[in-house]
């Protein structure tokens, strides 16, 4: 049902695989992603994260009825004398949830409290502090409101009914939880989580609880990917570690499409390494093989195996979080059925000190970012871009984003940063 196949795409375009845009290589990964349309119905409380799965109309009015907004006196604005106070006789209360069941005739008030029922018969709210109750009766001051239904809130005037509330395609946050309880409705549809399988490959790995041998290393990739998933809200399948052996990986790679929406493996695809990974993918799938020109991350391979998304991301640790979040996660997003899912902004920050960079591909420095005194927010780097320092990312706090023609860059210069709080 794909529109264009992925060799096609790559003969068509007028890209270059070897240093493919960081850009292109986004709007190329879009046109292959088909949200998940499967639905379910899940109670609000376990509705965060989740993505609408239609749209939700407002059975109800908000608020359900005329209230005030402040603590005061419920009048009739044509009461008041102009130009001079006006004692009104105190027939009542209204409070919050608790409404005064009377009408309010000619030269009478009722006390009201922020969120009560307007009285039938009042039209406008007098502040407490423009009123004194003595016992000659309620006394307004002069000029105490301008107009009729003053301090006012109208029903309906926060949402309608029948008014569209959310779209489909709504993140379910925090608000929208709130919004939806507010409206009565304790159960959505939502599109049903994504099932993204994932390993590493290596030699080299080892697993946690296992000494190390000489030029052996523990697998963290797996450990980062499965919390950047964790934070996607995806259901993820830890695949474990597969040995760079052309068997063991076909088994992986078939086992994890035939499970997942998406695959997505770390390692091993550097060109001229284990070559057979592209020969495998070649005879699982339709993978093509980018060099991004971007640092770190450079080797990206993407693709389809079977009716999965493959994301084949590079080995090393920091290679790993950044193509993770430049392409991987963003990609999740629309799989996941949301709206306007847009990378994470970037902003203007000054820098702090002096940074190095070579023109040819966009970077993404691992930076500190800290407001000065005078308020402007600065940036320095962690300190050595090696791809393979992992403590630079814990360190970060943003990336510094560079594009491919900046050179290095002085103290004072302004550049752009992408927040980590957010992506992650
Ligand atoms: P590769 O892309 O397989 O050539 O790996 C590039 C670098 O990343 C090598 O130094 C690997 O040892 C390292 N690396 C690969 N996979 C992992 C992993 N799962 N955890 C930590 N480091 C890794
Ligand atoms: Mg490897």
């Amino acid at each position: 049902m794909t529109a264009k196949t992925l060799t096609e795409a790559s003969c068509a375009d007028d890209y270059d695989p070897n240093s493919m845009p960081v850009d292109r290589a986004r709007t190329l990964i879009r046109t292959y992603l088909e949200p998940v349309r499967a639905i379910e119905r899940v109670p609000i409380r376990q509705a965060l994260d989740r993505v609408l799965a239609g749209d939700v109309v407002s059975p109800i009015d908000v608020p359900g009825h005329d209230n005030s907004a402040m603590d005061g006196w419920a009048v009739r604005f044509g009461d008041l004398a102009t130009g001079a106070a006006t004692t009104l006789a105190r027939i009542g209360e209204s409070f919050a949830g608790r409404p005064h069941e009377g009408r309010v005739g000619a030269g009478e008030t009722v006390r009201i409290f922020t969120g009560g029922v307007m009285p039938e018969g009042a039209d406008t709210v007098v502040m407490q502090e423009r009123a004194s109750e003595s016992g000659a009766g309620v006394t307004i001051e002069a000029g105490a409101v301008s107009r009729a239904g003053q301090n006012r809130r109208f029903a309906g005037e926060d949402l309608e009914r029948g008014a569209v509330v959310f779209r489909r395609g709504q993140l379910l946050r925090p608000a929208e939880i709130g919004m939806l309880a507010s409206l009565g409705i304790g159960e959505v549809g939502v599109y049903r989580r994504l099932r993204v399988a994932y390993f590493s490959t290596g030699d080299e790995l080892v697993g946690i609880g296992q000494p190390l041998a000489k030029g052996e290393i523990y697998d963290s990739n797996r450990y980062t990917i499965g919390a950047m998933l964790a934070r996607m809200h995806c259901d993820a399948i830890d695949l474990g570690v597969v040995r760079d052996q052309p068997d063991a990986l076909e088994r992986a790679f078939a086992d994890a499409a035939a499970n997942a929406d998406v695959v997505i493996t770390s390692g091993g695809v550097s060109v001229g390494e284990a070559d057979y990974v592209k020969t495998l993918l070649d005879r699982l799938g339709e993978v093509v093989f980018w060099k991004i020109a971007m640092k770190p991350g450079r080797p990206l391979a993407y693709g389809r195996i079977g009716g999965a998304h493959f994301f084949g991301l590079p080995g090393n640790p920091v290679s790993v979080m950044v193509t993770f979040y430049q392409f991987v996660r963003d990609a999740l997003a629309i799989l996941q059925g949301r709206d306007g899912a847009e990378p994470v902004p970037t902003f203007a920050a000054t820098l702090a000190a002096p940074l190095r960079k070579a023109p040819g591909r966009t970077e993404f420095q691992r930076g500190i970012l800290a407001r000065g005194a005078d308020g402007r927010w600065t940036v320095r780097t962690t300190g050595d871009q090696g791809s393979g320092i992992l403590s630079s990312m814990s360190q970060a706090n943003c990336f510094i984003v560079l594009s491919t023609e900046t050179g290095n860059l002085d103290a004072g210069s302004e550049v752009q940063v992408q927040p980590l709080e957010g992506l992650i």
